[in-house]
């Protein structure tokens, strides 16, 4: 989950939940602020390090030196009681990523899925770092791809099973209408795992499909507002909505493949 605020633009109240401070690790790109004590070697901790590396790799992307804050609460019951005192508006949500001119930040509590949970936000902090902007469509489209932890890489079993069988059921894909989507009410379950889909089709179907998400990252290094990316899909691609129709439905197989040869 993304919000991306401008500091300095209202004044805070005070809130009685304090964030947490008791601990703190910290290397080049990553601050943990935390209740409960880690290792500096964490293999959580150690994924995020990858992580920025598969995200520069994957998506061209150049490393920013501005580090992410992770605030990282011992519980879940702290960490909501400090979201609804600071955020009142906010959707209450495992885990939230907000970007100010003065910080990165990360919010969120040790749970079950806490690596998913990093990861993704993570994942908006070094978007965040390396470009003007990015759409709220493609900021969790890029979250949920990366936050997946399995092989193979951005692959999530849940939403191709999903999409598979919605597309069997008449669901129809449409770019623009998550393009359209400006705030994290806005975005529902469904165009989260949408806005995946779109993601993995870029990366994976081809290299001209890769090709219009990577120029258009590229793009918004420098440009805040480059237009539409569903329009230089089609122009490059004129037949992408068919091409993605094809692309999600694909996926299933692979994953009944992969867990026939599993057991
Ligand atoms: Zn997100």
């Amino acid at each position: 989950m993304v919000l991306v605020l401008l500091a300095g633009c209202r004044t805070v109240a005070p809130v009685p939940v304090g964030l947490p401070k008791q601990h703190a690790l910290e290397n080049e790109h990553l601050l943990v602020r935390s209740d409960l004590k880690l290792p500096k070697d964490h293999p959580v901790l150690r994924d995020l390090d990858s992580l920025r590396d598969q995200i520069a790799d994957e998506l061209n992307l150049p490393l920013q030196k501005q580090p992410v804050t992770v605030y990282l609460f011992s519980d879940e019951v702290r960490y909501a009681q400090y979201l609804q005192a600071r955020y009142p508006l906010l959707p209450p949500r495992r885990a939230y990523f907000v970007g100010t001119s003065k910080e990165l930040a990360v919010y969120t509590f040790w749970g079950e899925r806490i690596q998913e949970d990093l990861r993704h936000e993570y994942t908006h902090g070094v978007l965040h770092a390396s470009l003007t902007d990015v759409p709220l469509w493609l900021d969790e489209g890029l979250a949920e791809y990366f936050e997946v932890t399995s092989q193979p890489t951005g692959m999530n079993r849940d939403y191709a099973m999903r999409l598979a069988s919605n597309l069997s059921q008449g669901w129809k894909p449409d770019l623009d209408r998550l393009e359209s989507l400006e705030t994290v009410d806005d975005m529902q379950k469904a165009d989260y795992q949408e806005a995946w889909a779109w993601v993995h089709f870029m990366l994976h179907h081809s290299e001209e499909s890769r090709g219009v998400l990577i120029s258009y990252l590229h793009d918004l290094r420098t440009n805040a507002k480059p237009g539409s990316l569903a329009t230089r899909l089609r122009t490059a691609i004129p037949s992408a909505n068919s091409r993605f129709i094809a692309h999600a439905a694909s996926l299933t197989s692979g994953i009944q493949q992969a867990s026939s040869f599993s057991n």
